[in-house]
């Protein structure tokens, strides 16, 4: 993986005193023009000691607007330092995490995973309405029914329908018969343009979807396609442990991808990612954003210079080998999980290369999910399954006592 190196943290302080003496400084600078200023200074102090050596509390009460994107054009000179910072990030995450080409890509920080698929969605929508001419009712978005909520908030937002695809209940996967079935009955219907969405990882399953499934059949029948990756879940474990995969941009058919770095990799909330090709972010160019210099290319608006430096803080700590020996510390644990319950005789899905493991709720009395926090699939309803995520905080030890309350539930002696 190229430019991913691993900094101490004197380095890290550096490198972000750095960026934030390019900044605008609103402590000495006094800028006549902008709506912003360093965060009240009589409830965030600019003069604590300790924010010397904490690099994200500084940048977050220096207050950076990251506003527009950063990968193109030009942005907000006010901002510039920070935003170099933002730039590298995603080259960090585009080039040495998901394949893309130097130079062969755009992004951001998002507020998060739902952010990102939308704008993903918006800019296939613009693309296929700009470029063919396309009405709204004559695109339509393919995903599966494991796929997050977000995509459902992408359709009604954008009026575009969704054909929520089914999967096979035991293994996740897409039914490629009943897909290719319900593809034809859309085009009959006149949808004629389709953005798919494949995910890495699913959110109550971790389940990884096989792009092959819906590309072989839209080729097949010489539909036009958009491919956009949803990795907000496992972007930042699953390329790790399954190197050679179709979901990155090695793969031509890919154009876009999301992650979220406020899940595995535990930044803060707000900290999601959108990157896409280029050339194609253009399609959501708001050109009547014409306060900000270089424009609007995101649906953001204004967002903090800290998540961006907390994102990068993270990814700089551990790099690239620091970053796979925990992200395999967590499969060896799940790993462990899925041997006990197999031992135990207890139905569960887990793609190996995920730290997700998803039990059927038959197993597991309503008392033991609630003690232990496990998040069913339905809050209402029949609840088929219950999940549990192997994270940095989840070791064997607690793991240990799940197991030792559902032995008890099976009359088997712990
Ligand atoms: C969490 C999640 C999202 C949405 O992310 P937010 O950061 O909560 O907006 C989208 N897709 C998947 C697969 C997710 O797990």
């Amino acid at each position: 993986m190229k430019n991913w190196k691993k900094l101490n943290h004197a380095e890290q302080v550096a490198r972000v005193n750095r960026a934030l003496l390019e900044n605008i400084n609103f402590s000495i600078d006094a800028p006549l023009g902008y709506p912003a200023s360093k965060l009240d200074g009589r409830v965030f102090y600019d003069d604590a000691p300790f924010l010397k050596d904490a690099p994200v509390l500084s940048t977050y009460v220096a207050n950076p607007n990251h506003i527009g994107c950063h990968t193109t054009g030009t942005s907000e000179n006010a901002f510039k330092g920070s935003q170099k910072i933002e730039k590298e990030t995603i080259d960090i995450l585009a080039t040495a995490i998901f394949g893309c080409e130097q130079d062969g890509y755009d992004g951001y920080i998002a507020t998060g995973g739902t952010e990102a698929n939308l704008q993903a969605l918006w800019m296939f929508r613009n693309y296929f309405m700009k470029s063919f001419g396309a009405q709204p009712a004559e695109i339509a978005i393919i995903a599966s029914e494991d796929t997050h909520y977000s995509i459902a908030k992408g359709s009604n937002l954008l009026l575009i329908d969704w054909l929520n695809v089914k999967v096979d209940f035991e293994s996740r996967q897409i039914d490629v018969v009943a897909f290719e079935k319900q593809l034809l009955e859309a085009a009959q219907l006149g949808k004629k343009y389709f953005i798919v969405v494949c995910n890495m990882g699913t959110t109550m399953f971790g389940s990884v979807d096989n792009p092959g499934d819906y590309t072989s059949i839209l080729e097949k029948h010489q539909l036009a396609y958009k491919l956009h990756v949803d990795a907000a879940y496992g972007g930042f474990v699953y390329p790790f442990l399954a190197k050679e995969n179709l979901l990155d941009f090695k793969n031509p058919a890919v154009s876009s991808i999301t992650v979220d770095a406020h899940k595995m990799l535990q930044a803060p909330y707000g900290s999601g990612v959108f990157l896409c090709r280029k050339d194609l972010i253009e399609n959501v160019l708001t050109k009547e954003a014409e306060y900000v210099e270089g424009m609007d290319l995101t649906l953001s608006g204004s967002r903090s210079g800290a998540n961006a430096v907390a994102v990068w803080m993270i990814l700089v700590t551990y790099g690239e080998n620091g970053w796979f020996e925990k992200v395999k510390v967590l499969q060896m644990r799940t790993d462990w999980l899925c041997q006990q319950l197999t031992a135990l005789n207890i139905d569960y899905f887990r793609e190996p290369n995920m730290n997700i493991v998803t039990i059927k709720s038959s197993f597991i009395p309503e008392s033991i999910a609630h003690q232990f926090d496990l998040v069913p699939q339905k809050h209402t309803g029949k609840n088929d399954w219950y999940k549990i995520v192997v994270m940095d905080h989840v070791e064997i030890d607690q793991l240990k006592k799940l197991l030792d309350q559902l032995k008890e539930f099976m009359g088997i002696l712990a």
